[in-house]
């Protein structure tokens, strides 16, 4: 059987772009800001994680170039070895102290982290207990680990306890959530995980990559939102949202990241972090602390945001009363997502596709993300072209399957 068979076989690409509907990879020639340049044309931005829109601020440029300039452009090794800066530690310092743990270890990237961490920490006499609706990195995590993964359905801590329940008493036991869902904005049931885990002797893993900057005092995510800090054993997060760089990380006590640090292979071999992306997520983190005018305009907006749709009349997922800036608004079908966004993109709005397995068949969304750097008046115009567009989605399109 020849290996390539299936990408003959593959057609989904192609018959998006014969229908028109491919809305994948467009070219950027300008910032990540409210209005990006892409394709060609100026389109208002709802679709982007800068959850603070802080990619673009000249203090956090000014501290890449900086850092360019004295550490050079690359750090030629691995933190493990000869890749390791002062800026490395200093951050992983400075985050440690700020999320409320002892200790922080980074990585090349979330995705990374998630792989690093969770491959680090289980092994074949573990189970680790996984949402449903996790991310993919964590997904991958799982199957890079000799541990057993056991999936509970979104955010169902019955199901969750009664996993657990059943669970032989000489496993080691991990549960890892999303603290905020990258899909649909819900929060995670926290505060029952907690419990549970307490019950039963679990760990718990929260990744807030999308809620740290977001949610908690000052942004410090998941955890500190519902005063649970201590009761969390890791936090991980990634600097490619708020932080407005590239990268990831994990706190937690020292012991625990010193072993993370000596047992995971991703961090172990590979490149450590460049300069400019340490000196960056570094400044970011230094304007957070600042002040919180920046996560409070961000509620506010996707406060607002929440509000215009229902009075336009749009189906959203609420998130379950969810204040995150993350707001998925039922397209239902593939195809009618599709056509949304391509309708969207031609009437000056980007926003993303929601289609499975990241959500039911049939439950497909336009995932609108918001950020900090919006105002009233930008979304009052984005949301009525969504509204326009919406209105004159056919009832059924035909095209992909
Ligand atoms: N976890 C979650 C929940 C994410 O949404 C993402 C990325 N979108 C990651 C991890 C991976 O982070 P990164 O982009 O830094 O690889």
């Amino acid at each position: 059987m020849d290996l390539f068979k299936k990408i003959e076989d593959f057609t989904l690409v192609n018959d998006l772009k014969a229908a028109d509907l491919y809305h994948y990879s467009k070219e950027i020639k300008s910032r990540q800001g409210v209005v990006v340049n892409m394709d060609g044309k100026d389109v208002i931005m709802v679709g982007s994680n800068n959850y603070l829109g802080l990619t673009g601020d000249a203090e956090i440029i000014e501290a890449g170039v900086e850092a360019i300039k004295n550490y050079g452009s690359g750090c030629s090794g691995s933190r493990f070895l000869n890749g390791t800066f002062d800026l490395h530690t200093k951050f992983e310092r400075e985050l440690a102290e700020f999320l409320g743990k002892e200790a922080c270890i980074t990585f090349g990237t979330g995705f990374q982290a998630n792989l690093g961490i969770i491959a680090g920490i289980t092994g074949r006499n573990d189970i680790i207990f996984n949402d449903k609706e996790n991310h993919a990195s964590i997904y991958d995590g799982c199957k890079l680990s000799y541990a057993t993964t056991m999936r509970y359905d979104h955010n169902n801590m019955e199901q969750l306890e009664q996993l657990l329940k059943d669970a032989p008493e000489n496993k080691g036991k991990l549960i890892v959530v999303d603290g905020v869902f990258s899909m649909t904005g819900d929060i995670a049931k926290l505060p029952k995980i907690v419990e549970i885990a307490k019950k039963y002797g679990a760990r718990v893993m929260v990744d807030d990559a999308h809620a740290f900057g977001v949610i908690g005092s000052y942004g410090r995510g998941t955890a500190d939102y519902f005063g649970l800090t201590k009761d969390v054993d890791l936090i991980m997060g990634t600097f490619s949202k708020s932080l407005a760089a590239q990268g990831g990380y994990c706190a937690g006590d020292a012991k625990v990241i010193d072993y993370i640090r000596h047992n995971s292979r991703p961090y172990m071999f590979c490149a450590s972090l460049t300069p400019a992306s340490v000196a960056c997520a570094n400044k970011a983190l230094d304007i957070i602390k600042r002040d919180d005018k920046r996560q409070k305009n961000l509620l506010e907006m996707a406060k607002y945001f929440r509000e215009g749709l229902k009075k336009r009349g749009l189906k959203f997922h609420d998130g379950h009363g969810s204040i995150v800036p993350i707001i998925p608004i039922y397209t239902y079908t593939r195809e009618r997502t599709m056509l949304a966004c391509k309708m969207l993109f031609e009437n000056g709005v980007y926003v993303n596709p929601v289609l499975p397995p990241a959500t039911p068949e049939g439950e497909c969304l336009i995932r609108a993300s918001l950020m900090a750097i919006h105002d009233k008046e930008m979304l009052d115009k984005a949301m009525d072209i969504i509204a326009k567009v919406l209105a004159e989605l056919p009832e059924d399109t035909v095209g992909i399957k």
